[in-house]
């Protein structure tokens, strides 16, 4: 696996696999890898010749008071992790590398972003369309793997790249889950172990949403579990969404209905 830490770097090892007719799929990430991101370059693997996974803790869709400073760094484990998933390529940008000239937003994202998310994070999705076009300019994949996870974000995604009419196929990954259905996420190291008993009610609330159409039923029963607080339960995409507050620890999930 060849690591990269600059632009030129990656271009130029892109560039090799690009003359050798390699088609290059990509995979960004936040780091902290777990079976989910495995997943998704597992994706990637079938549908390119050449994988390229990102990890940057992108600055720009975190508002001051968010856990970027906290938010897990495991970059050894995580490199070890992914050279023995088959990657190809890792770009491990900085801060200068991402963001030579700041970090004000070039571009916003479109009207997906509306709602869901963006009530309760203003900032988030123009930071990730800010960040997601920069990292696209430096790989220029043929295909990029997002995971439904991020159900909204995924939409952003194809959403900029449908307004950018950019070559890009973006491929949706499945949401991997533990054994008692809670969505693997980075930010579960944050949970402590009473916190993960009531974390996994989460996604069997939803379930039953999805089957009973009832949100408010739904919200109220997310609050009894334990949550502290429901960001959103909502119907869209014929999924349904949501987001709740666990101690300092935000989850997000969805199912189809
Ligand atoms: P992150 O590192 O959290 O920014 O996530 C990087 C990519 O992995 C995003 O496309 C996420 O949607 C995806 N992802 C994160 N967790 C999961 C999961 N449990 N299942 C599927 N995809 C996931």
């Amino acid at each position: 696996m060849i690591i990269a830490r600059t632009i030129d770097a990656l271009k130029t090892a892109i560039k090799d696999r690009r003359d050798n007719g390699d088609k290059i799929g990509f995979v960004p990430t936040m780091g902290a890898l777990h079976a989910g991101h495995l997943s998704l370059v597992a994706l990637a693997k079938k549908n390119a010749d050449c994988v390229v996974v990102s990890i940057f803790v992108n600055p720009t869709q975190f508002a001051p008071h968010e856990d970027f400073d906290s938010y897990p760094r495991t970059e050894e484990t995580d490199a070890n992790k992914l050279e023995s998933a088959g990657v190809d390529i890792l770009f491990l940008p900085t801060e200068d590398v991402l963001y030579p000239n700041g970090k004000d937003s070039d571009i916003k994202a479109g009207s997906t972003a509306q709602g869901l998310e963006t009530t309760f994070r203003p900032h988030f999705f123009d930071g990730v369309v800010n960040v997601v076009n920069r990292l696209f300019n430096a790989v220029t994949p043929d295909i990029a793997v997002f995971g439904e996870k991020d159900f909204q974000q995924l939409s952003v995604i194809r959403e900029m790249i449908e307004t950018q009419n950019r070559d890009i196929k973006i491929i949706g990954a499945p949401i991997a889950r533990d054994e008692h259905g809670l969505a693997l996420s980075s930010r579960n190291a944050y949970l402590s172990a009473d916190e993960l008993m009531i974390a996994r009610q989460l996604n069997v609330i939803i379930h039953e949403a999805a089957k009973t159409g009832d949100m408010d039923a739904a919200r109220d029963k997310i609050l009894a579990a334990g949550f502290d607080t429901v960001d959103y339960i909502e119907k869209r995409w014929n999924r349904v969404l949501a987001a709740a507050w666990l101690g300092k620890t935000r989850l997000i999930d969805n199912v189809a209905i």
